[in-house]
């Protein structure tokens, strides 16, 4: 045994250039595990206790980059996504990651069981209804490339002369931006 793939993208996995039969045997039973370590399991639900993403759905690096847990979890303990497929609940629990309650569907499928349960953002579930903020805040906002860690930052700076132009180079953003928030018109939570 020579060769050992230690790590593997999730664009890998989605390309299928890595399959289960590709991964080693001992390798994915130690992935398995590691999933396993973020697993709470509650009646027959497996909740994931690890990262969610604004939708409930759990996330997890198992393989290198962010991924939806739920589809690692298919991934892991039953089998390869084929392209172009969604891994579907069967349970109301977004954040549920037990294989058993997991099934493949194409995009379609998915998306009406998520408009079905209440999950699609859209209408009355979209966040900016629920939160009337949502789009006007921070870096939930779809055109903000700032993070609250910057804006602090900028907040952070004393004036004088040129300030305004040198964050604004600095946090490729434009001089109106780091006025605004400077002057508290935008970003006004952090
Ligand atoms: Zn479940």
């Amino acid at each position: 045994m020579g060769y050992v793939i230690i790590e593997i993208t999730h664009e890998e996995v989605i390309l299928n250039l890595i399959n289960r039969e590709r991964l080693f045997e001992s390798l994915l039973e130690q992935k398995k595990k590691w999933f396993m370590r973020y697993v709470e399991k509650k009646d027959k639900c497996w909740l994931w206790k690890g990262k969610k993403d604004k939708y409930g759905y759990a996330k997890s690096r198992v393989i290198k980059l962010t991924w939806h847990a739920h589809r690692a979890s298919y991934f892991l303990f039953k089998e390869d996504i084929p392209k172009g497929m969604c891994v579907c609940h069967k349970c109301d629990m977004p954040s549920c990651v037990n294989p058993e309650h997991l099934f493949l569907g194409t995009q379609k499928e998915n998306v009406r069981d998520m408009i079905k349960k209440g999950r699609k953002p859209i209408g009355e579930n979209h966040p900016s209804r629920k939160n009337p903020d949502y789009l006007k805040r921070g870096s939930n906002h779809w055109k903000s490339n700032l993070t609250e860690k910057q804006v602090e930052k900028i907040k952070s700076y004393e004036g004088g002369y040129g300030i305004g132009r040198r964050l604004a180079k600095r946090f490729k953003v434009s001089p109106q931006t780091i006025s605004n928030i400077r002057n508290g018109k935008i970003w006004k939570h952090v």
